[in-house]
């Protein structure tokens, strides 16, 4: 992505709540201070917000992103809580801790930043102006590290201005924030498991828990039997139906997943990602077209090629895995 939007820096003082909750409102990307690193903040419910999130950041893969939330009420509008979960919620909210949880029915958050997934991982960040912004908004707001991938986290607003000015609309500067330490992810609650050691000590969670934490070996990853198995990790939502990429014909039992204004016409379903070729567009609709094709009973999901410049290197990052045969 050419940088070309103007990138504002407000100190984070009275107005700047608002200021970053109508941004993103908007659609808008914001970076802010979180009590680990600055994020950068996109409407979670918003797929085209995150789809510019994840071009924002350069990013080859859409890797799924955590919900940031302004407290425990907001996090059981869009997770669903077990025993486990909800004490560990109580105990260490607002912190460095995020959850991995089955999504709550009717949960609004795209299907893009959860990379498809049944399950959401949720958070409440402990920053005060993290805070101030989510209440504010009102909505979950996903809010990876606000740096182009592959570079180091930003512990400064003038480490986010560096990276990313001229592609996000909006950078809240409240100070430095402490030693960047990415939150600890704890999920499988029928199995509590570490998925990432962070700023909040493994210990601490087992005190409270009242038992160990599970580690992701070869064989937990190999038992996928629930949504919460930490297989998710590693694999990634894949459609039922097979997938063939790179179609440039269409059999009468196949379904089309188009993109750009030439459609291949026949065969039994078809949904075009964007018919005006938009990369950006094609993203926020990946993952619920894919989830809309599979349900349609073709025998396989015939793919148009997307080019690979842009979003498009993650959007074909995801295909190529879900054509993987399982
Ligand atoms: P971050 O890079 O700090 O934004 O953390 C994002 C990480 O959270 C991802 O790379 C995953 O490892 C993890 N994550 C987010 N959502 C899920 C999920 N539904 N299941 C498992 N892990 C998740
Ligand atoms: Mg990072």
């Amino acid at each position: 992505m050419k940088p070309s939007l103007t990138t504002t820096i407000l100190p984070a003082d009275g107005t700047a709540a608002e200021a970053a909750a109508d941004c993103l409102a908007g659609g808008g990307l914001i970076a802010f201070p979180t009590e680990t690193v600055y994020g950068l903040g996109a409407d979670a419910t918003n797929a085209r917000a995150v789809a510019r999130l994840y071009e924002a950041k350069g990013r080859p893969s859409f890797n799924p992103l955590i919900a940031h939330v302004c407290d425990l009420k907001a996090a059981q509008d869009i997770a669903r809580f077990d025993q486990r979960s909800l004490r560990l919620a109580e105990t260490f909210w607002p912190g460095p801790l995020t959850l991995v949880l089955p999504k709550a029915p009717d949960c609004p958050v795209s299907d893009l930043a959860t990379a498809g997934l049944d399950s959401i991982a949720v958070r409440v960040p402990a920053h005060p102006v993290a805070h101030d912004i989510l209440r504010a908004f009102g909505r979950p707001v996903v809010a990876p590290s606000a740096n182009i991938s592959g570079h180091v986290s930003p512990t400064t607003a003038a480490h986010v201005f560096s990276d990313l000015a001229g592609r996000i609309d909006l950078i809240i500067d409240g100070g430095p924030v402490s030693v960047g330490v990415e939150s600890t992810i704890v999920g499988g609650f029928e199995i509590p498991l570490l998925l990432r050691p962070g700023g909040l000590p493994r210990e601490d969670i087992e005190r409270v828990l009242g038992e160990p934490l599970g580690r992701i070996t070869a064989e937990t990853h190999a038992t996928e039997t629930s949504p919460l198995a930490p297989g998710m990790l590693a694999s990634h939502y894949a459609p039922r139906t097979t997938v063939r990429l790179n179609a440039k014909h269409l059999d009468a039992d196949e379904a089309l997943l188009a993109f750009g204004p030439e459609e291949i016409p026949g065969g039994a379903a078809a949904m075009n990602l964007s018919p005006a070729g938009d990369l950006v567009e094609a993203a926020a609709n990946l993952f619920s077209y894919l989830r809309a094709l599979d349900t349609k009973g073709a025998r396989t999901i015939a793919v148009m090629p997307v080019p690979d410049e842009g979003l498009g290197e993650a959007i074909n990052d995801r295909l190529r895995r879900a054509a993987v045969p399982t």
